[in-house]
């Protein structure tokens, strides 16, 4: 059963925007939303993993004698490391193929074929007489996903490892079980409910999903404004309070610019359960908003486990800007999710 702390659910104190309503009378009713029902969760993976493979172009010509196949493999000069996930040679309407070399775009097709005729023991079983030799389009790099591997196979045979996460990432709802989804509308009902009731303030909520609890959920400032009092900011701030820190608590003007109560009170006080344990090692984080660069940063820093956001902004560094999560060089790699409510 997940806990909804009530206590961690922000108060927010700015004053109410006026009214064109007369006050006697009352807004209609919202429908009651089923969160769980109408999510749809998508990975954002690197356009590498999404995008169609670019294709390059190579050398080929026909296996005139069969028998020289497996020799011709090791007599051939090796492909560039490059073009190591091609097949060297292919079966195809019954014929055997093989791959002479890349195409160098600077390079005249009649002095390649005429320095190939002229190295015949090397070549010997291969035609490259007159048109015999062809220029074909197959994959530049190894296909990383099942539709990508059906999408350039039939160019050219390639070798491909599949990858058992990135297969179910790719699966609709990112391949969650519905226990799992549940779990995720019920935190993203907790994390909207706060975000509207903060005047559409962005909102953060991190939870633990081993012991099932909200450890904070609260509102921040508008992304436009003080980075220092984003939502991601105060909520990783808030957890470290519930490790003994919390930097920006000591701050001056921790109280004047605070428009919410940020004091978490959750049931635990979630200790580091490793010695090496960052901030939110473990932890799960939503956001209503996309986060600006700064607080993807603080995501890293604290080394946040899998990040879940609602809405895209101008200025989002998961997907609107760049894909933070998936350069390459960062010191720690955590799944980011797209929500979409429909
Ligand atoms: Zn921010």
């Amino acid at each position: 059963m997940q806990k909804h702390p009530c206590h961690s659910t922000t108060s927010v104190t700015f004053p109410s925007s006026p009214s064109t309503n007369a006050a006697s009378e009352p807004e209609p009713k919202k429908p009651k939303m089923d969160y769980s029902a109408s999510l749809k969760i998508r990975a954002i993976l690197s356009d590498e993993k999404i995008n169609p493979i670019p294709l390059a172009k190579v050398y080929i010509t026909k296996i005139m004698d069969r028998r020289e196949s497996k020799n011709l493999i090791t007599r051939l000069p090796p492909l560039p490391s490059y073009l190591s996930h091609l097949k060297r040679i292919r079966m195809k309407d019954n014929e055997l193929y093989i791959v002479l070399a890349p195409l160098n775009p600077d390079d005249a097709k009649e002095e390649i074929l005429q320095s190939l005729v002229e190295q015949k023991d090397i070549y010997k079983g291969i035609q490259l007489g007159g048109s015999s030799v062809e220029v074909v389009d197959v994959s530049a790099r190894p296909p990383l996903s099942r539709s990508q591997f059906d999408e350039v196979a039939p160019l050219w045979p390639v070798t491909f490892n599949p990858d058992k996460i990135l297969e179910k990432l790719l699966m609709e709802n990112s391949g969650f079980s519905e226990g799992e989804i549940n779990e995720i509308g019920s935190n993203v009902e907790h994390l909207m409910k706060t975000s509207e009731g903060g005047e559409a303030l962005p909102a953060c909520l991190i939870y633990d999903p081993v012991s099932k609890e909200i450890l904070i959920c609260t509102n921040g400032l508008s992304n436009d404004v003080l980075p220092l009092r984003h939502a991601v900011t105060m909520a990783v701030d808030s957890v470290a309070q519930l490790q003994g820190g919390s930097p920006l608590q000591k701050t001056e003007v921790h109280n004047f610019l605070l428009p919410v109560d940020t004091v978490p009170k959750a049931v635990s006080s979630r200790p580091r359960r490793e010695h090496s344990d960052y901030l939110c090692t473990g932890l799960d984080v939503y956001l209503s908003h996309e986060p600006c660069l700064m607080c993807t940063c603080t995501l890293l820093h604290s080394r946040a486990n899998r990040v879940f956001f609602v809405n895209k902004t101008k200025f989002g560094a998961l997907e609107s800007v760049c894909k933070f999560h998936c350069l390459p060089n960062i010191n720690h790699r955590f799944s980011v999710f797209h929500i979409e409510l429909s």
